[in-house]
């Protein structure tokens, strides 16, 4: 599963960032997940629950933010969210589209407890 190996890499970060800066324990994540991204946001759920016990992240929650696609017409300029992944400009057809968002896959924010 993509988002084991993930969250895998997201531990490494979190126990990283903890020993940095002392901290007790982990009290919650933020990530920014792009709908583009290929990964699904219950998968990372449940993945970092498992992951989290017997960790300074045990008792820490993972928030996950959806950021939904969007593209940009490179011939009309229009600025279009999608929620299909149909790259055509509703406008003027036009599949020159530059995407602006919805690819990331981002660590936002970790609250720690010192
Ligand atoms: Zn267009």
């Amino acid at each position: 599963m993509h988002e084991l190996s993930i969250i895998a890499s997201l531990f490494e970060i979190l126990e990283e960032k903890a020993k940095e800066q002392k901290a007790k324990k982990i009290v919650s994540v933020k990530l920014k997940v792009g709908a583009l991204s290929g990964v699904v946001p219950e998968f990372l759920k449940t993945s970092f629950d498992i992951y989290k016990k017997e960790t300074i992240a045990s008792g820490a929650e993972l928030e996950i933010e959806e950021v939904p696609l969007k593209v940009q017409c490179q011939k009309c300029g229009a600025e279009i969210t999608k929620d299909d992944f149909i790259f055509i400009c509703e406008k003027c057809a036009s599949r020159e589209l530059k995407t602006l968002s919805g690819t990331e896959l981002l660590l936002e924010k970790i609250e720690l407890e010192l």
